[in-house]
């Protein structure tokens, strides 16, 4: 059966986007083997799928049709820089997001319910809120390479949740390859 790998996410603004790339470019000179993610690319991720046969992904859309319905648009903010698992062995390099109200962190816990119902695997790890900006691949320097970007400010841009999005992934030699599958709009404030 054909499986499509794909995840749920919501979209940043493009200012977001340039502000990432502008950091990624002050960075890239360092003699460290880092994947960056393409700053188009740059997302937020709610859930991960993994393989799905493709005809359970028309249910996804449905679900969170219904979440998304549920929710009015709600504001979050771009925070600091972070790195997992920690700044000695630096693997991910992520800007933090502010959810303030809490509103993201609910709706993710009624993402996870409504896709457990689907059969979908919980996500063991507590939930937080960050855009990969890029994936260290080599141990050379890299203590260095977080050191400095732990140092950087970056700004805090509000922007708009208006969509949830499920997304395909495609990994290909030369970064993912993503195309939206479904949006499910926020309900409308009127
Ligand atoms: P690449 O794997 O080539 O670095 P990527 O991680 O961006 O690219 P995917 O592996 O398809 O692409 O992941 C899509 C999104 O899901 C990313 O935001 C990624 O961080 C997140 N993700 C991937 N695997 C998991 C996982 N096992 N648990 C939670 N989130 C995951
Ligand atoms: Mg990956």
């Amino acid at each position: 059966m054909a499986t499509i790998r794909s995840f749920v996410c919501i979209d940043v603004p493009p200012e977001v986007k340039a502000a990432i790339e502008r950091l990624q470019t002050k960075l890239r000179h360092l003699p460290v083997e880092v994947s960056w993610t393409r700053p188009a690319n740059v997302h937020l991720t709610l859930k991960f799928l993994g393989d799905v046969e493709e005809a359970r992904l028309g249910r996804v859309g449905e679900a969170l049709d219904e979440i998304a319905q549920a929710h009015a648009p709600f504001e979050l903010a771009t925070d600091r820089g972070g790195v997992f698992p920690n700044a000695d062995r630096p693997r991910v390099l992520w800007i933090g997001v502010r959810d303030e109200r809490g509103l993201l962190r609910a709706l993710v816990a009624q993402v996870e319910d409504a896709l457990a119902q689907h059969g979908f695997a919980r996500e063991a790890r507590p939930f937080t809120a960050h855009l990969t900006i890029g994936r260290v691949r080599s141990e050379r320097s890299a203590r260095e390479l977080a050191r400095r970007f732990l140092a950087e400010e970056f700004p805090s841009y509000r922007f708009l949740v208006t969509h949830l999005i499920l997304m395909r992934s495609d990994l290909r030699p030369d970064g993912a390859l993503y195309t939206p599958l479904h949006r499910a709009p926020l309900r409308d404030r009127s």
